[in-house]
């Protein structure tokens, strides 16, 4: 059974780890082993704890220091959180090096872009026109607006579907794409919501939270899915 390697929140005033449980809930449904990796500040031991892993699931949390993506922390970025931005770019670049696939949810996705030298939007409603209203925190729901995934792209494939409902809980979006990455999804307002590799390394990754849907819109499961798959190869 492959072992995917989870990275958790970190909160530096309790001095604790937390993760989500429909993170684990959603690998273990697609038929994984979860594995949190702590954030530790030692690259080799990082490195050594990946190797015992199959595959990397990025999971969502605080805003990725804008230094990450050369610029500037501006008044409306939000929470910084150094021991991830530290930890995750060790793993991204080792599960690259090994070929073992990546699936980014949310900062996810943000720290995968800024490690591969891309940039986003430290806030949407700020400094992206003409935007929808993309953080919805409290909506019972979940669903907050649709998705279009775009054609010949592996997200497309995987999910089985051209467009879908998604949650909507950042208030940060990609902005550059980083070398070697393409957009695969695309919210009603033009905003990248999903990216991929662009010559075929399994990596993927979408803005929206998957793992808070999947046992009621099952094509979001195929996310997990995937990963768990790529991860037995
Ligand atoms: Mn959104």
């Amino acid at each position: 059974m492959p072992m995917i390697a989870v990275t958790p929140s970190w909160d530096n005033n309790t001095r604790r780890m937390v993760v989500n449980h429909d993170y684990i809930n959603a690998v273990t449904d697609a038929g994984g082993i979860p594995a949190v990796i702590p954030p530790i500040g030692d690259a080799e031991r990082l490195r050594a704890a990946l190797d015992r892993c199959d595959g990397l699931l990025l999971t969502g949390g605080d805003d990725v220091n804008p230094a990450c993506y050369g610029e500037e922390k501006l008044p409306c970025c939000g929470e910084l959180t150094p021991e991830r931005d530290f930890a995750e770019p060790v793993l991204i670049r080792r599960a690259m090096e090994r070929g073992i696939p990546i699936l980014g949810i949310c900062r996810g996705m943000q720290i995968l872009n800024a490690t591969l030298g891309g940039t986003r939007y430290q806030d949407i409603a700020l400094q992206f026109s003409n935007a929808l209203k993309h953080p919805c925190y409290d909506i019972p729901a979940d669903d907050a607006h649709t998705m279009r995934l775009l054609p010949d792209t592996l997200l497309r494939r995987v999910m089985g579907t051209d467009q879908c409902m998604v949650n909507s809980r950042h208030h940060q979006a990609v902005k550059k794409l980083a070398p070697g990455l393409r957009a695969s999804a695309q919210a009603p307002d033009g905003l990248i919501e999903g990216m991929e590799a662009a010559d075929g390394r399994p990596i993927l990754c979408v803005q929206w939270h998957p793992e808070s849907i999947q046992r009621r819109l099952p094509e979001h499961l195929r996310l997990f899915r995937w990963l768990v798959t790529e991860a037995g190869k």
